[in-house]
């Protein structure tokens, strides 16, 4: 089986459909998602539509939750609060309870499971070599998927030794990673708001029958969603650090 993995999608349409488009022509069967599928971007309910049309099996991040209002932005900087209340004024409330509904992880999915931020805590980053080894102590399948961090990243632990992997993109924009390890944590990268210095989306595909990692970065039109973001009125920062990929 073959999973297109996207997480981070931030209310990114243009993003997204970039994505899709070009994971369909890399061929997947079926769509996994990391969570954050709102916040910051200018097409939250938009966004939200097409992941259901790809019948994503999708996993609750800490934008989501508090985009619907199962929880209040206290620990967000004023930027990310101040698009987590737009998104809260554009979505419907049937739009609010989809998003409530949204299982908190870890969701099984085969030999891999789906979380935002760690295993443990969803609103937790899993940066460092420390973070690693504390999840895959407690990590009970092969992959654990998470988000989060909006980089795009491989840990793997072989008996007592953990390695770090990066993807290296190739200039078709695509990256592969083997499989090797017992377990591995791996970071699909984010689709909307990408945050390693390159602005193209970022999403990854499993293949579960090989154990290839196939890592992907597909420009979109990046000046379109800036428009609707500065339209909106949402904070011309969200807008500007788009284009730095920061
Ligand atoms: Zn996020």
């Amino acid at each position: 089986m073959r999973y297109l993995v996207l997480s981070d999608i931030h209310s990114n349409l243009e993003a997204l459909e970039a994505s899709v488009q070009r994971a369909e022509r890399a061929g997947y069967d079926r769509v996994l998602c990391c969570g954050d599928v709102v916040g910051y971007g200018p097409d939250p309910a938009e966004v939200m539509d097409r992941l259901e049309g790809l019948q994503a099996a999708c996993v609750r991040g800490n934008h989501d939750r508090v985009s619907c209002g199962l929880d209040e932005p206290t620990n967000f900087n004023t930027h990310a609060r101040q698009a987590v209340y737009w998104t809260r004024s554009q979505l419907p409330a049937a739009y609010r309870e989809r998003l409530a509904a949204l299982p908190l992880g870890p969701m099984p999915i085969e030999t891999a499971q789906l979380v935002h931020g760690s295993i443990a805590d969803e609103d937790e980053y899993l940066v460092t070599d420390d973070d690693a080894a504390a999840n895959l102590q407690i990590a009970d399948p092969h992959v654990t998927f998470y988000g989060h961090t909006h980089e795009a990243i491989v840990f793997a632990l072989l008996e007592d030794t953990l390695s770090i992997s990066v993807p290296r993109y190739g200039s078709d924009g695509s990256a592969s990673i083997p499989i090797s390890g017992i377990k591995l944590l791996v970071n699909p990268g984010s689709v909307g708001q990408p945050r390693d210095g390159d602005w193209r989306a970022s999403f990854l595909i499993w293949d579960s029958a090989t154990g290839r990692l196939e890592f992907y970065r597909v420009p979109y039109a990046l000046e379109v969603t800036q428009a609707k973001m500065r339209k909106a009125g949402l904070p011309e920062f969200l807008a500007y650090r788009l284009g730095l990929g920061r």
